[in-house]
């Protein structure tokens, strides 16, 4: 299709996708068609460009369209993109193996899916199996997915109450209080699950000794540990898991987003090879047709190795040092506006002290050509979660917009 050749995007929407959306998407200034991306940079219909300061929520850590996982996609594609499923499939035994040598500690055997909270879900269903037991715990502000299991372990209301009863036996606790851990998790706790660091919950760091506590209070009563690694996982928060910023090893790791290098929808559930004693039975107990499939693990095959090759851990970790300093500043001098700058690597957080100047200063940066969007759990919070291959002159322009947005939020704002 050519530009010219585009249908009224919006009115398609209106008609057939949810109308309540495409309202939604126009009040936040954000009903332009996206038409074609590279790198760090998407532009619409029109060829207004705008810097990705979003990637995805997590998606793009490779940028749009790295030409590696392009080339492997497409070599993929010519040959044969989807399994028989009757067969052994080699592009997702390869994947399994790269992701058990570069998880932490002896996590070994994984389950493949399409999303984030597919991988969620597999968790949930072989911690109970594995354990027999059935609670689990969780944390408040945490985001874990909206299929009924993984929404059952998230904690916003909100999102929860319409389609109640949920999965029983699920308890949310204040994330980063340790005591309050200690106190739900007993012997009938299958597992307890958290994001390293909760992404939608507001870019929420824990304290230092929170997930070594975490894995101690499991050991001793007998749980599992579950890391959801989606958002905060393959380089994003300055280590390849989040979980190795504290040295701490899960049972069960959740993995989605960035996995695909963008191009594919993939989710990984990866185990400690004593949980698998789970499909000894049967080993389709659990199942997915389209998990696994030898177009999206080829794309993660090549993702992992642009991971290695360009060093995105690193990057991630010395470029959310530099943006995190410069947010620093602005916050000093919009003290008025902003509350808290915060995050790890290039998973950052702005929080603001009034829930409509987020949505505001969100609202002038896309319209600058800047994209950002606030955590759905804490909208106080702009969260920047640019491409990890950005470069530093990009991140500069981001802050040179964002400092012109928060100057203009000030001269509206009643004083
Ligand atoms: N877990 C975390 C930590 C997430 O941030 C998300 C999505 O934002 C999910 C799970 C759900 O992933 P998906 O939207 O691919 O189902």
């Amino acid at each position: 299709m050519k530009r010219e050749e585009l249908p009224d995007v919006f009115s398609l929407y209106k008609r057939y996708i949810n109308p309540y959306l495409a309202d939604l998407l126009r009040f936040a200034g954000c009903d332009r068609v996206e038409w074609e991306a590279e790198g760090c940079i998407i532009k619409d219909s029109e060829g207004k460009e705008y810097i990705d300061c979003l990637g995805g929520y997590g998606v793009f850590s490779l940028g749009h369209r790295h030409p590696k996982v392009v080339k492997a996609v497409e070599e993929q594609l010519h040959r044969m993109p989807l399994s028989s499923k009757i067969f052994l499939n080699s592009p997702q035994a390869k994947l399994a193996e790269r992701l058990a040598q570069l998880a932490p500690g002896d996590l070994q055997y994984v389950f493949f899916s399409n999303s984030g909270a597919e991988a969620v879900e597999a968790s949930l269903k072989f911690a109970r199996m594995f354990t027999g037991r059935k609670k689990f715990v969780s944390a408040l502000g945490s985001f874990h997915g909206k299929t009924f299991g993984s929404l059952s372990v998230s904690g916003r209301d909100i999102y929860k109450k319409p389609f109640e009863p949920l999965l029983g036996h699920c308890e949310q606790v204040p994330f980063g209080d340790g005591e309050a851990l200690e106190k739900a998790v007993d012997d009938s706790t299958a597992a307890v699950i958290l994001e390293p660091i909760q992404g939608e919950g507001g870019v929420n760091v824990p304290p230092e000794d929170y997930l070594r506590r975490a894995r101690a209070i499991c050991d001793e009563r007998g749980a599992l540990l579950i890391l959801d690694e989606v958002q905060t996982g393959l380089g994003r928060c300055g280590r390849i898991f989040a979980c190795q910023l504290w040295d701490v090893v899960p049972d069960i790791l959740c993995l989605a987003k960035a996995l695909g290098g963008g191009i594919m929808p993939i989710g990984a559930t990866i185990a400690r090879p004593k949980i698998w004693t789970i499909f000894q039975e049967n080993p389709l107990i659990h199942s997915s047709t389209f998990g696994g499939n030898p177009l999206a693990c080829s794309a993660a095959l090549a993702t992992l190795d642009v991971l290695e090759e360009e060093k995105l851990p690193e990057r991630a970790e010395e470029l959310g040092n530099y943006l995190l300093a410069e947010l620093q500043i602005l916050k000093e001098k919009h003290a008025n506006l902003i509350k808290d700058v915060r995050g790890k690597g290039l998973l950052l957080g702005i929080e603001f002290w009034e829930e409509d100047v987020g949505l505001l200063v969100v609202s002038f940066l896309i319209q600058r050509g800047v994209l950002v969007a606030y955590a759905l759990n804490n909208p106080k919070v702009i969260r920047l979660e640019p491409p990890l291959i950005i470069s530093k002159e990009l991140l500069a322009r981001v802050v040179e917009i964002l400092e012109s947005a928060l100057k203009d939020v000030e001269a509206v704002l009643p004083t």
